[in-house]
């Protein structure tokens, strides 16, 4: 442990120069302009959040630190499980989480378990909150648990009391009961990731998952792919074109997921955040009721554009999440490694290093954070900007890590590596970057078309 109670290039804490030293010195009201309490580097984000939400943050990062992160490495490493099976450990933590409400909080109680403290502030507000701790924690399970609210978010979306009653707060009960109930969230489609995220792609695109009309209800045929959480979920929100016509006639089913025909056929060996399977599903005759067409026939483009737009808020969240993850193992690599007899953090450009991380890191947390606050109604361009960019702005922080661990960064027991696979993988799904990027032009070319005076004409 280092002696020496000041980095080198710095004056020590109490010296004469020192910020505190002065401004304890200051009269009365001057000291109360200037002085402030010296928190923890992150804490001092979470101190300025309503009480409520700082209570929630405080127990999300406790389950998280409890539950999720001793079991980070065991899952990461564990060997690829065929589709359908679900790791003890897995188990074990998804009935946690369900009893203590990480499965049920986008409904105040006595419907979910969201605390009534929370209930005047956006939903996606405290969803990032949790997400951040997750994602700190381990990113796998973090996206096992974060996919079951993207799942039901259709639900929700769909505005009907009935289908709440009826769907989500059934799940809600038997996740607080301990018996997690996971819903999937399934678009994507062997051909089209993209093309199911962006209009123009869309209007061109056949969709593969048909829902042909029959007594009572629908039949779902053909094939959905990269399905989070889809080789465990108990009910999925699957989105399908009626018979004979496009991607306009997409409809949102819920979708029984033990229904004769519904076959999860394999999951994904994906480079990162493993603990969570991409399961391929393939729908043959899926008997589906018609009161199980959520938000109305028809309103399925409507329901997803809407869904992508409340989760990329937290999808940026995740991106905080590994920032700092990343920047508190590089900054802990730092403090102990020593190079030339010293600690490495002793080195100032080691130093100018970590101050950008952090900069990075708390600069895209404002970011998300402004846009989750005003989440009541996420709009396409801010939630792809902000999508976008912390998740871009997050894999270059873990870039900066991996340059100051070096061959540290690359040794599984340092951690940094799995948090390296699990970042880059939040530049993918809900949209690629690119395909965020155009999200955004999409929403402002009404802006960009209107102008009265062309230059150069
Ligand atoms: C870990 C993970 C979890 C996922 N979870 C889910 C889930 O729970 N549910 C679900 O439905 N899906 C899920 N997905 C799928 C994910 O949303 C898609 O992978 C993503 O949208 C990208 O689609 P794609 O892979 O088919 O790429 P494609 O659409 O095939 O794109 C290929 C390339 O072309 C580019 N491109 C495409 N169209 C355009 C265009 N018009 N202009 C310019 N460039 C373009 C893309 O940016 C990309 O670089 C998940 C994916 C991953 C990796």
């Amino acid at each position: 442990m280092s002696q020496q109670n000041y980095l080198e290039g710095h004056l020590p804490a109490g010296h004469r120069l020192s910020p505190h030293w002065q401004f304890g010195n200051l009269p009365l009201i001057g000291r109360a302009l200037t002085d402030y309490p010296v928190n923890d580097l992150w804490e001092t984000d979470f101190a300025r959040l309503p009480r409520a939400l700082a209570k929630q943050r405080r127990r999300a990062r406790s389950f998280a630190e409890q539950y999720l992160m001793p079991a980070a490495a065991e899952l990461d490493l564990a060997p690829h499980l065929p589709a359908g099976q679900c790791h003890p450990t897995t188990q074990r933590i998804l009935c946690e989480a369900g009893k203590q409400g990480w499965l049920s909080y986008f409904m105040p109680a006595p419907l979910g378990s969201m605390p009534w403290g929370s209930v005047p502030y956006a939903p996606i507000w405290q969803c990032s909150l949790v997400v951040e701790e997750f994602s700190r924690a381990c990113g796998g399970l973090m996206l096992l648990l974060s996919a079951h609210h993207l799942g039901a978010m259709p639900l929700i979306l769909s505005g009907s009391v009935s289908t709440l009653m009826r769907h989500l707060v059934p799940v809600y009960r038997r996740c607080e009961r301990g018996e997690p109930h996971l819903i999937a969230f399934a678009i994507t489609e062997p051909g089209a990731g993209s093309d199911v995220e962006e209009g123009h792609g869309a209007q061109a695109y056949r969709p593969g998952v048909v829902a042909t009309p029959t007594e009572g209800g629908y039949l779902l045929n053909g094939r959905k792919c990269f399905i989070s959480g889809g080789d465990l979920a108990k009910t999925a929100t699957v989105f399908a074109a009626l018979q004979g016509e496009g991607m306009a006639s997409w409809t949102c089913f819920y979708v029984d997921c033990t229904a004769p025909g519904y076959k999860v056929t394999r999951t994904e060996l994906k480079m990162g955040m493993r603990a969570s399977g991409a399961a391929e599903i393939e729908l043959t005759n899926v008997f589906v009721p018609s009161d199980r067409v959520i938000g109305g026939l028809r309103n399925g483009w409507a329901l997803n554009r809407a869904t992508l737009n409340a989760s990329r808020i937290p999808v940026a969240s995740m991106a905080v999440g590994f920032a700092r993850a990343a920047t508190e193992t590089a900054v802990e690599f730092a403090r102990r490694y020593t190079l030339g007899g010293k600690a490495l953090i002793h080195y100032q450009d080691v130093q100018l290093h970590l101050a950008t991380m952090v900069a990075e890191t708390r600069a895209i947390r404002s970011l998300v954070w402004q846009e989750a606050k005003s989440g009541w109604q996420p709009r396409q361009l801010n939630t792809s900007l902000c999508k976008f960019h912390a998740t871009d702005r997050a894999q270059r922080v873990c870039e900066m890590a991996m340059d100051l661990l070096a061959d540290h960064g690359g040794l599984h027991e340092n951690k940094l590596d799995k948090i390296f696979r699990d970042v880059r993988l939040t530049r993918i799904f809900e949209g690629t970057n690119q395909i965020n990027r155009l999200s955004m032009i999409e929403d402002w070319q009404t802006q960009l078309l209107d102008f009265d005076h062309p230059i150069g004409v």
